[in-house]
């Protein structure tokens, strides 16, 4: 018997943003395993470059010296969603960006814009690379990075849940307590949300999901279904919704 001709689906380019502790990575990464898509987290690849900045000694205060300093390191990301990687100048930092101390930079140096300039670059040259489809994480996704993205999301918590989620993740590595979590996350946010170039901001088009009350599986499955959804209306008009 002849096998079923099978068309392979069509490549979708999904943006997912929110602040921090709303499940936003987890998502992401499982979504993008479930449905055979490569993954970017482009929060780590700002983290990366603040690793590089704090640990070459460029003072962090000094927007001008992190502007000069900016095209220095070389950030490479790996998308397997069940394995992703970063590395600077070869080196892994997976474990490094994740420190207090690149967490308490790390907005100061993203608001950098020649920073800005080239991780979107960076994140707009991955992108087109992912051949099969792509869900990219971060917080100008929608509005900046890919404003042509075939679906975008938008996650969102209450503080006290994002702080709960949180403490829960550092256990054993942070001794903070949930009220300085919660602290920390609010202002990182108000930081992320009030600068001047491409703000975390919900674009226009983007279908908001709060987690508040939803268990990780629960989003998961709701944005596996909305990624079905627009794959199934890409494969049916025959061309992306919103490319002419
Ligand atoms: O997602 P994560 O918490 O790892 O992001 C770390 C920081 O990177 C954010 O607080 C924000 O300052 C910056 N970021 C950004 N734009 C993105 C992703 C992350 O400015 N698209």
């Amino acid at each position: 018997m002849e096998p079923t001709a099978r068309t392979a689906p069509a490549a979708v380019i999904v943006a997912i943003d929110g602040p921090s502790g709303t499940g936003k990575s987890s998502t992401s990464k499982a979504v993008a395993a479930k449905l055979g898509l490569s993954y970017l987290d482009t929060g780590a690849q700002y983290r990366a470059i603040t690793w590089w900045m704090v640990t070459n000694g460029i003072d962090i205060e000094d927007p001008q010296a992190i502007a000069v300093a900016s095209a220095k390191p070389v950030i490479v990301s790996g998308t397997d969603p069940h394995a992703p990687t970063i590395t600077v100048d070869g080196v892994d930092v997976a474990g490094p960006i994740r420190t207090q101390e690149v967490t308490s930079n790390v907005s100061a140096v993203s608001a950098v814009p020649e920073v800005r300039t080239r991780i979107t670059e960076l994140q707009r040259s991955i992108a087109a690379q992912a051949e099969g489809g792509i869900v990219v994480e971060g917080r100008d996704i929608g509005t900046t990075v890919l404003p042509d993205a075939d679906l975008k999301v938008f996650l969102t918590a209450s503080p006290e849940a994002r702080a709960a989620r949180r403490s829960g993740e550092l256990k054993g590595k942070d001794a903070a307590d949930l009220a300085a979590t919660k602290d920390a996350l609010v202002r990182r946010d108000a930081a992320d949300s009030g600068r001047k170039v491409s703000p975390l901001a919900k674009a226009s088009d983007a279908v908001e999901v709060d987690t508040t009350t939803l268990t990780l599986d629960q989003v998961i499955d709701r944005v596996v279904t909305l990624v079905e959804d627009r794959r199934g209306a890409i494969e049916k008009t025959g061309r992306r919704v919103g490319h002419e």
